[in-house]
């Protein structure tokens, strides 16, 4: 029994720690060699302008193409890339890959369009602007093509701070939007203290419409706000004809989700952009 012997509990408890610790070290120093043998790939999920039907962005989002794992969800390794410090890495390689790809649908002459770029906390550092910058520049790429989304945990920190770096990333000319958004704790004043052109309606509101009042409540509010606000205003998680009804309704700006494409590869995105989403409706 443990309380006979406080000592092995201790020892097993040690035991589950170290198991677990010994894993996070497994996945991180994976995760290191991944980014140097490219096993990391960016999947794109169009954005759609509800009144238009036209395209208007797409969102950049990893995966890890594992050896043996196979196709490894960005839940599985960000947080802990995130807790490692690793994220500034994987932040950088997403940066450059999806700036690439932007390019090379700048010059294959697509209409364009922004793509978004997932941006953690930690990448939010006054280096930040000029890396951006210098991406921009390297690959000829409009800033027009480029959005950054952050979410209200980077807005928590020195404000002074985050504002002089939003203000840089602007004025290059890339958009910002905010992520997740009605899921973090900060104070709403920020949104007009932050020059942020677009929020994102978390996938746990857009999932509860039409069914759920709270849910429909709390979106309906987010987009009411955003429109007094002048801010843009996407749900993310669109899975439903009755849910985009609502969010139509309701004076939404934009939707992304099943309901038009999952996140695919650049080959199945651009081969959609051919066949179905360039075609004005
Ligand atoms: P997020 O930025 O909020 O991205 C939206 C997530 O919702 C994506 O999951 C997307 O596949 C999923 N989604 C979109 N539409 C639907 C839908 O209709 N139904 C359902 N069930 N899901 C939908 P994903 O790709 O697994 O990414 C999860 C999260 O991982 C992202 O949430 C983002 O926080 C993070 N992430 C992904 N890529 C990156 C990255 O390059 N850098 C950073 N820092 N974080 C990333
Ligand atoms: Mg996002
Ligand atoms: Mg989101
Ligand atoms: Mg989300």
């Amino acid at each position: 029994q443990a309380a006979d012997n406080p000592d092995r509990s201790v020892a097993f408890y040690s035991q589950d720690m170290n198991q677990g610790m010994q894993e996070r070290m497994r996945i991180e120093s994976d995760l290191r060699q991944a980014l140097g043998n490219g096993e990391l790939i960016l999947y794109y999920q169009p954005k759609f302008e509800i009144v238009s039907g036209r395209i208007v962005g797409a969102e950049a989002l990893v995966r890890w193409l594992h050896p043996t794992r196979g196709l490894v969800p960005p839940s599985d390794f960000i947080p802990l890339a995130e807790t490692t410090g690793l994220i500034v890495q994987v932040g950088e390689w997403v940066l450059e890959q999806a700036c690439a790809q932007a390019a090379i649908w700048q010059r294959a002459g697509v209409p364009p369009f922004r793509l978004a770029v997932n941006v953690s906390a930690r990448e939010f550092t006054p280096t930040l602007p000029a890396r951006v910058a210098d991406t921009l520049l390297r690959y000829q790429l409009d800033a027009s093509w480029l959005e950054l989304e952050i979410t209200e945990s980077t807005l928590m920190h020195d404000f002074e701070r985050v504002t002089a770096i939003m203000d840089r990333i602007t004025a290059l000319g890339v958009s910002l939007s905010l992520d997740d958004f009605g899921t973090g704790y900060s104070s709403l004043s920020y949104l007009k203290r932050f020059p942020i052109h677009t929020l994102k309606i978390d996938r746990s509101f857009t999932t509860g419409i039409p069914s759920d009042p709270s849910d429909c409540a709390i979106a309906g509010t987010i987009i009411s706000m955003a429109r007094q606000l002048n801010l843009r205003v996407i749900a993310e998680g669109v899975e439903t004809l009755a849910q985009l009804d609502f969010l139509r309704e309701a004076g939404c700006d934009e939707v992304q989700g099943y309901l038009y494409s999952k996140p695919v590869p650049a080959f199945d995105f651009e081969r959609s952009l051919r066949e179905n989403w360039l075609l004005v409706s």
